[in-house]
């Protein structure tokens, strides 16, 4: 393999150690770097044209994207933090104040981890290890976002499921509430901040129940007092097919006289306060038609 393919291979950021272990010689990496198809990030970091602008700052920093956006790369909740979480490994090349900017080139606010993993699992010279991140973005996040980032990154098997209970054993006294409220039911971060704040709220929260039909059985995000359904976020987690899906399964909850609500992004992060007052409003007119409702379900199985 030439020098270009290595670097890809690691992720489109490459040391010259990694690169040096796999048999390039200065040479290549000379020869590579005169095609423009790598280029020094800093001294002893290569970067090839695939590597996003995370990569190329953590590179010229000798630091790994750390918590919040590492978990961010690979869709894992993290709330609406927008600043690059970096950790400088304690050997990393330079130091001193001027290592440690406040914003990245492009104006982007730049937040520092301490040198000294909590874990010793490795990561890649530009990475930290999956349950090194959920750990730092559970620090970083307020109690609902870490909650959800520690469902998220089970759901999508960022960490396993011992890897959850380690860091929920150590996690701090802050979180041990919501911690044993976890639930592997949230097909998203938004789900989960969704059911929690409704529980708080006084409500009944069924998440992934599933609702008869005559043709087989249809699984709804959340259910309210056993009489409102929730979707959250179609769009966003979904792809086109599971739309599809999502409209015959609209069709069908309300064809068994049970409201369905469509939440998406803006309506549980922007607009809760509103949200929450339609759901508490639609879940009051669904007690009150419960009767009639029943009526018209006819030969319907019962879904209360
Ligand atoms: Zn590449
Ligand atoms: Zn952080």
């Amino acid at each position: 393999m030439d020098p270009v393919q290595i670097v890809c291979s690691l992720g489109h950021v490459a040391t010259t150690d990694e690169l040096f272990r796999r048999g390039i010689s200065p040479r290549d990496i000379r020869a590579a770097l005169q095609t423009g198809q790598i280029t020094r990030a800093t001294r002893g970091i290569y970067v090839c044209q695939h590597a996003d602008d995370e990569q190329r700052q953590a590179a010229a920093l000798h630091a790994q994207i750390a918590c919040v956006s590492a978990v961010h790369r690979v869709g894992v909740w993290c709330g609406l933090d927008c600043a690059l979480h970096l950790m400088r490994p304690a050997d990393a090349r330079g130091g001193g104040a001027s290592a440690r900017p406040l914003v990245d080139w492009n104006g982007r606010e730049l937040q520092f981890h301490g040198a000294t993993p909590r874990f010793a699992r490795p990561g890649t010279p530009w990475l930290v290890a999956p349950i090194e991140a959920v750990w730092q973005a559970i620090h970083c996040l307020d109690e609902e976002n870490a909650i959800a980032c520690l469902e998220s990154a089970r759901h999508l098997k960022f960490i396993t499921s011992a890897e959850q209970r380690r860091i929920c054993v150590l996690a701090p006294a802050r979180l041990q509430p919501g911690i044993r409220e976890l639930e592997d039911t949230a097909d998203s971060g938004l789900e989960t901040l969704t059911r929690r704040r409704l529980r708080h709220h006084g409500f009944t929260v069924v998440a992934q129940g599933r609702i008869g039909t005559s043709t087989g059985s249809l699984r709804e995000d959340l259910v309210v007092d056993d009489c409102v359904a929730l979707e959250i976020d179609g769009r966003q987690w979904h792809g086109a097919e599971k739309l599809a899906s999502d409209y015959d399964r609209d069709l069908c909850v309300e064809g068994l006289g049970r409201r369905t609500l469509r939440l998406s992004y803006r309506h549980v992060m922007f607009e809760w306060e509103t949200t929450l007052a339609v759901i508490e409003r639609t879940v009051a007119d669904a007690r009150r038609n419960r009767r009639s409702v029943r009526r018209i379900v006819g030969q319907n199985e019962p879904w209360w």
